[in-house]
């Protein structure tokens, strides 16, 4: 979906598609060179992490194994608690795996912090995390993240996987929701 499709609902965009698809492709030399002549399992957690799973291993020139998590975090309203329910599982046993979590989006970092430590707990062999977007708050956390894409203001963002009441997934940018939109 293109810019003039939704161009009232949002305030501005605050990473286009070419910069996110140039800051993916450095992302991917880097993970290369990591991880020469290891292995490498990629998990992404649903949804958010669909677009970045899908540019970010075509970037990467080397074999590459995907698999796919889906958690809810349960919270008062709209604070993330730490507390999570796995909606879906892996598909594989990960013991001994080198594992990069790919996310969309790190906030306060709790949910990330949980799954790290899950994925740690069934015998990973390594656990690092990619997010292409990292908020203000995520510095406060203990959770160490490995790539980070951008870091950006507070504000609630939309697009590039990232949903607004399950829309505006499919832009290939990030943009920051109009106020006019959920006030
Ligand atoms: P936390 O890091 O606080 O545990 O939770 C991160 C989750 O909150 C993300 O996976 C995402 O679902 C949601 N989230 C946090 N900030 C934003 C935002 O600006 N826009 C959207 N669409 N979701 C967000």
């Amino acid at each position: 979906m293109d810019l003039a499709s939704v161009q009232s609902d949002i305030e501005k965009v605050i990473v286009n598609e070419e910069q996110l698809q140039n800051r993916l492709k450095e992302i991917a030399r880097q993970i290369e060179n990591d991880y020469k002549d290891q292995d490498l399992l990629l998990i992404g957690v649903l949804k958010g992490a669909v677009m970045v799973m899908a540019d970010l291993t075509r970037h990467i020139n080397r074999h590459v194994e995907i698999d796919w998590m889906a958690v809810s975090s349960y919270g008062s309203g709209t604070k993330s608690s730490g507390v999570v329910r796995i909606l879906k599982d892996l598909d594989r046993d990960i013991t001994g795996r080198n594992v990069v979590i790919i996310e969309d989006i790190v906030d306060t970092g709790l949910t990330l912090d949980w799954l790290s430590q899950n994925l740690k707990s069934r015998g990973a062999g390594s656990v690092e995390i990619m997010t292409v977007l990292r908020k203000p708050d995520a510095a406060m956390v203990k959770v160490d993240i490995r790539y980070v894409g951008f870091d950006i203001p507070k504000d609630f963002v939309i697009g590039y996987g990232l949903d607004f009441n399950e829309k505006y997934r499919n832009l290939p940018f990030i943009a920051v929701l109009a106020k006019h939109m959920y006030e």
